[in-house]
């Protein structure tokens, strides 16, 4: 038995961050239960949903997701919501600049008072609407890179990227060491 090989579980605290209505609940239903409702009024909220996932090399990831309950309002609870989070997922709606502003916002407070070694990824959601595109790719790819952050673009309706989004995990710092 090789150190490589042999299977390890992960427990992972994820957050979501991002303007409201850009996705976030959406993105943890589609990822955690298979389902996009346009009419639901969704507060994953106080609680967290969890779902485990399978790498390829053994490991098994157990993220452990923290959707808002209003942070986009109240900014000053944030730091009590990503305190301790290994992953953060900043959302943006493609639509929507305002909202990549928002994003650019609190990847900087992040990187302030985040845990140092967070994994960060840059989402722009509602990729579907890409005929309502005003934020261009190339920009949030260029935002990323200097960022250091993995970047994808989703769908919570298509389901599009959705499970590519959460394979962030082999980012993680604690799989380089076994
Ligand atoms: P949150 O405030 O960031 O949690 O946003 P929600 O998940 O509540 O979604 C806000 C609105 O955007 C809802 O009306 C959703 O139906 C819609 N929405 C979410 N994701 C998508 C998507 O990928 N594509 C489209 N077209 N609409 C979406
Ligand atoms: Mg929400």
């Amino acid at each position: 038995h090789s150190a490589a090989n042999d299977p390890k579980n992960l427990r992972v605290k994820l957050v979501l961050l991002g303007d409201s209505g850009v996705g976030k609940s959406c993105i943890v239903l589609r990822f955690v239960r298979g389902q996009f409702d346009p009419t639901s009024k969704v507060t994953v909220g106080a609680s967290f949903l969890s779902q485990t996932i399978a790498l390829q090399d053994s490991t098994t990831v157990k993220f452990e997701i923290w959707d808002t309950a209003g942070q986009e309002r109240y900014a000053a609870l944030a730091p009590l919501y990503y305190r301790g989070a290994a992953v953060a997922v900043v959302v943006y709606d493609i639509t929507s600049p305002d909202s990549f502003l928002k994003a650019q916002y609190w990847v900087k407070e992040l990187q302030k008072h985040g845990s140092p070694d967070i994994v960060m990824a840059l989402v722009g959601n509602k990729a579907d609407l890409h005929e309502n595109r005003r934020v261009l790719a190339e920009e949030a790819v260029d935002y990323a890179e200097k960022n250091g952050m993995f970047f994808i673009e989703t769908s919570a309706k298509t389901a599009d990227n959705i499970n590519q989004l959460f394979e962030i995990a082999k980012r993680l710092p604690q799989r380089q060491s076994s």
